[in-house]
């Protein structure tokens, strides 16, 4: 008769596993990350731009920029103050731990509190794979339409806070923000949610405070 061995461990995925030593690399050096995430032309590096610009002086921010091709969007963020590694995924449709792994490298982590991490645009497959970050933000916009979160659920399911960007469009487009909004109630109940305009700069006051409080409460117990 065959010996049983019952497996008590979750067994981990070799993704995962890397995602949990970039994490606990992070915790060492004391900086917080963010895994951002987003249909193409949601407004991701617009979003990092304000966010380095408006916590100049208060938080050292690093970002990664995972893109298929290009390197437009670090040299965005570099250009706005924030330290940028680019990651051309070649062809890959998403970012996975081991990207990040070598990202994490090139930067000086002891020069940072934050790391943003701005994944491939892409609504499927980025929730997928988990890349060691603290936190994770899905940026939506109008211009995509309010049936985002019904029909790319998976994506509205795990994560932290939703930024709904571009909200000076909203009387140029049929966006019902109560419809949209149910549809993230019932995949995330109460998660953290702002609706802002990088390009009027209506409401970013409150996603800065969010992301600055995050950091500071990361720092009093890194690792927690
Ligand atoms: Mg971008
Ligand atoms: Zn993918």
């Amino acid at each position: 008769m065959p010996q049983r061995i019952p497996v008590v461990e979750k067994i981990l995925s070799a993704n995962d596993r890397l995602a949990l030593e970039n994490l606990f690399r992070l915790d060492a050096a004391r900086v917080f990350a963010i895994n951002m995430m987003a249909s193409p032309g949601a407004g991701k590096t617009s979003l990092i731009e304000e966010t380095v610009r408006g916590l100049e002086g208060r938080l050292r921010i690093g970002m990664i920029n995972g893109d298929i091709a290009t390197s437009f969007d670090a040299d965005r963020a570099q250009a706005a103050g924030a330290t940028a590694i680019q990651i051309n995924t070649g062809g890959d449709c998403h970012l996975d731990a081991v990207m990040v792994q070598s990202a994490l490298s090139q930067l000086d982590l002891g020069t940072l509190d934050l790391v943003v991490i701005e994944n491939v645009g892409n609504l499927v497959c980025p929730a997928d794979f988990k890349l060691g970050t603290h936190k994770s933000v899905l940026v939506a916009s109008i211009p995509e339409g309010d049936d985002k979160p019904y029909k790319y659920p998976g994506m509205y399911r795990g994560v932290n806070a939703v930024v709904i960007n571009k909200i000076d469009l909203l009387p140029y487009a049929p966006f019902r923000m109560d419809f949209f909004k149910k549809g993230i109630e019932v995949l995330n109940p109460g998660v953290t949610q702002f609706e802002l305009s990088c390009r009027t700069g209506e409401g970013l006051s409150g996603w800065l405070a969010w992301m600055e409080g995050q950091v500071k409460e990361f720092k009093k117990n890194p690792g927690k």
